[in-house]
């Protein structure tokens, strides 16, 4: 039997290790210094006024959902069809989650159907860039600025993602929404072991979301240790303790510094799927329209009609062949935590949690891994 293949590994090396040891040096092992840093280089990457970096991206939801004023009695509208924190965020803000559909080419919400949703009580839109895929933000901002709504991103799988607006491409995470916010989890392309940052245009959202996670506090660490005089802090409102590490924020700078190369690796491995798997009519690929380039999180298909194999089927395959897989995008409306959800109308999110199927892709993947699973999966959806 060949080696075995993860469905994802970390791109981690001595660079990340010697960046914490040297931070272990220096005694100042929590939001400091380092922090900063990496604030002020995710900012620069992404061509972002404000950075804020907090301990995951479900803090980060959750801080950038209270600086844009939702709280109880609001309702703010989501894909189901996304990882569960999307949904658990706007619940931590006190707040009630409206599941709107998603579209099937893009895996992302369908503005029509947020439209639809919208009442009253909407206070906000989240939008999330799944998979790493961009959503299209235009129409959705379109829709927030006649309701008067925030729009926010979850953009947890999308760093080194790109968008074209105009002759220009820009790095999703520049803003065109009030905040987006990343996750460093082990699972996407930057890691930190966990962590997330915040990113917005806004001075004064930035602040409040920099207060927030430190207990409330009005005065920074750093403020307090460059202080030239005996100053005090206040605790001026809501607090959390949602702090990145400085340990971590080493890892997260020599991630930073290595991720352009990894986005191009796994662009490469991607279109070498796109091929190997063109014209296999018991799958539909998703491929990026002229106005994007995806990060390739995950390189995900979907079993069409043409395929009489369930879902699990191709995945015991696959994994009988030393190959890890994953179901796709779960549907928040459909567990226990949200029971008493309508399942009304997310026709296409329950689809695509039934169908969708990721497959191994990580940078230190190689070419023959890539044809060895393109080779198995073919087997797998055809058999019987
Ligand atoms: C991973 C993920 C999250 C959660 O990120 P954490 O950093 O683990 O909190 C939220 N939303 C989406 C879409 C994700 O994929």
């Amino acid at each position: 039997m060949t080696d075995k293949i993860p469905v994802a590994k970390p791109d981690l090396g001595p660079e990340e290790a010697e960046a914490v040891a040297r931070v272990l040096a220096t005694g100042w092992i929590t939001q400091g210094p380092e922090v900063a840093r990496l604030e002020a280089e995710l900012a620069a990457f992404l061509g972002a006024p404000h950075a804020v970096a907090v301990s995951s991206c479900t803090t980060a939801l959750h801080l950038a959902l209270l600086a844009a004023g939702v709280g109880p009695g609001h309702e703010v509208i989501v894909p189901s069809h996304s990882f569960i924190a999307t949904a658990n965020a706007v619940r931590h803000a006190g707040a009630t989650p409206v599941f709107a559909d998603v579209e099937l080419r893009t895996l992302n919400l369908d503005p029509a159907d947020v439209a639809r949703r919208i009442g009253p009580r909407t206070k906000a839109v989240l939008a999330v860039h799944q998979l790493g895929i961009p959503a299209d933000l235009a129409p959705l901002q379109a829709l927030c600025d006649e309701k008067e709504l925030v729009l926010l991103e979850d953009a947890a799988c999308a760093i080194g993602s790109e968008v074209r607006r105009g002759a220009v491409w820009e790095r999703v995470g520049k803003p065109h929404s009030r905040a987006a916010c990343f996750s460093f989890h082990p699972r996407k392309l930057l890691t930190t072991g966990d962590g997330g940052m915040i990113v917005t245009a806004d001075a004064g959202f930035a602040d409040a979301c920099r207060r927030m996670r430190q207990h409330g506090m009005s005065l920074t660490d750093l403020q307090r240790h460059g202080a030239e005089r005996v100053v005090f802090e206040e605790y001026v409102g809501p607090g959390y303790n949602y702090r990145l590490t400085d340990l971590q924020a080493a890892v997260g700078r020599v991630q930073l510094q290595k991720l352009p190369a990894l986005v191009a690796r796994r662009r490469e491995l991607a279109a070498r799927y796109l091929r190997g798997l063109a014209g296999v009519e018991e799958l539909v690929l998703l491929e990026p329209p002229a106005w994007a380039r995806w990060n390739w999180q995950s390189f995900y298909v979907r079993l069409g009609d043409a395929c009489r194999r369930s879902l699990v089927e191709v995945m015991e395959d696959l994994l009988a062949q030393g190959i890890s897989t994953r179901r796709g995008v779960m549907c928040s409306h459909l567990e226990p935590a949200f029971a008493g959800t309508s399942r009304e109308g997310l026709e296409r999110s329950e689809l695509l949690r039934d169908r969708g199927l990721i497959l191994p892709l990580f940078g230190s993947m190689s070419e023959a891994q890539v044809d060895r699973v393109v080779v198995a999966l073919v087997d797998a959806v055809r058999a019987r």
